[in-house]
């Protein structure tokens, strides 16, 4: 992985871009929903089409706020911008603040239910890090397709505002309290805070990391991507870009916390190669032990039974686990179907460099595509077995065993 772009030297001028200054980004408000409900007639996004189904839902929320003042037009903004496309179904919706998914329950929980292929409003979720249940099969023991591995999740801060609702001193509050808090972690998971070039707001390192040092987190997969795209520049949690974001990272760099992106927290456990079992077994470590030093500066995560860990994305509710392998699949990949048999087995396909991103030489994340409702364990068993049929399919192909490549396609149950 590495560095083969350019290394930019001066930090952009964020303040001036839509949905990364201070103020909101243009288009539907964001404080409160208008009336009439817009014409969402050409709108394909899971929470535009239930208000189009549902105005008498619109009508009810539209002036609505949580305690702390967020209102359905900050939640749904991102879902009126943003049309959707007839075969990319985004969700349309975020959280503002943990009380949202209440407040706003009568859209939220219907969302919730087809995002998730099926959760209803009583529906209670497990939590399961019991690293003892996890799948024993050794993916590809001659490290030929596995580049490497990765496990995330994200948690909240409860009693503090969501990234697309908070305000620059909660997200600087948020960034003070996990900086402390994993400034105590001890053994493999030492490390130190990196707050991103320009980012003024962390007084041992007032002016952040270089350009070249961001780049180069960038580079090895380490460190997010700034947002781009207008799904989360017209949410608002770009907004006062780069202020206390940054990550956190272990000295070999296989344990990361980000901190203000898309959730207060994303914490990370990855490595080179296929050793899942290791990377989950640190996942699970250092999800425990985050939460442990988060509870001694007082505050606790965001959780309940019926949503497991609440975060931004209603896409990530449950688990917010997605355990990914970086994959060299040249032949697969060509195949028409590809994307398609990969959701049968219940897997996501990214591109090389993240969400949104093409994919070159080959080379995909592919991890598990369902967040709620199955257990961490169960999650990264999905991936463990999907991944494995994968690699036999390519090891197939290299044959050119058709008949090998037929047999494994189709055992796949039509009903995973
Ligand atoms: P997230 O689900 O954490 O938001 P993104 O799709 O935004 O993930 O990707 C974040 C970064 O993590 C990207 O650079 C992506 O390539 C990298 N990444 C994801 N999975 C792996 C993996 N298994 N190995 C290496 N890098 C990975
Ligand atoms: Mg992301």
């Amino acid at each position: 992985m590495a560095s083969e772009g350019k290394t930019e030297s001066k930090a952009p001028d964020y303040a001036s871009m839509p949905g990364l200054g201070d103020g909101e980004y243009p288009g539907f408000p964001a404080d409160v929903a208008p009336n009439p409900m817009p014409d969402l007639s050409q709108h394909n996004n899971i929470a535009a089409k239930y208000l189009r189904a549902h105005p008498e839902v619109y009508e009810a929320l539209r002036e609505v706020k949580t305690s702390s003042g967020v209102g359905l037009a900050k939640c749904i903004k991102t879902g009126m911008d943003n049309k959707g496309h007839p075969m990319i179904k985004t969700v349309g919706m975020v959280a503002g603040d943990e009380e949202s998914y209440t407040t706003f329950k009568a859209l939220f929980d219907p969302v919730i239910d087809e995002r998730h292929g099926g959760y209803p409003p009583d529906a209670k979720h497990q939590t399961d890090l019991d690293v003892s249940k996890l799948d024993d099969t050794k993916l590809d023991p001659e490290g030929k397709y596995v580049i490497s591995t990765r496990v995330r999740t994200g948690r909240s801060l409860r009693g503090l505002r969501l990234p697309p609702s908070c305000t620059q001193a909660e997200r600087r509050k948020v960034q003070e309290i996990m900086t402390k808090a994993l400034a105590t972690l001890d053994g493999e998971l030492k490390g130190d805070y990196y707050p991103l070039a320009g980012n003024t707001s962390y007084a041992p390192k007032p002016t952040g990391m270089t350009a070249a040092e961001e780049h180069q987190m960038r580079e090895d997969h380490f460190l997010f991507q700034e947002p781009d795209s207008t799904l989360l520049l017209s949410s608002g949690m770009g907004r006062h870009w780069p202020d206390a974001r940054g990550i956190f990272a272990n000295h070999q760099k296989t344990f990361l916390v980000w901190v203000n992106e898309e959730d207060h927290t994303r914490i990370i456990s990855m490595q080179k190669g296929a050793d899942i079992k290791e990377v989950f077994t640190r996942f699970v470590t250092a999800v425990n032990q985050v939460e442990k030093v988060v509870k001694a500066e007082g505050f606790e995560f965001m959780h309940n039974d019926h949503l497991g860990y609440v975060l931004t994305c209603p896409s990530n509710l449950g688990t917010g686990l997605r355990a990914s392998v970086m994959i060299k699949i040249p032949l697969f990949s060509q195949k028409p179907d590809f994307k398609d048999i990969c959701v049968r087995m219940r897997l996501q396909v990214r591109g090389g460099a993240g969400v949104d991103s093409a994919s070159s030489g080959g080379v995909f994340d592919i991890s598990n595509k369902d967040r709620i409702g199955f257990g961490e364990v169960q999650l990264v068993n999905l991936m463990i077995t999907g991944v494995d049929r994968i690699i036999k399919i390519e090891k197939a192909l290299e044959a050119g065993d058709n008949a090998a490549y037929d047999a494994l396609v189709a055992g796949i149950p039509a009903s995973s």
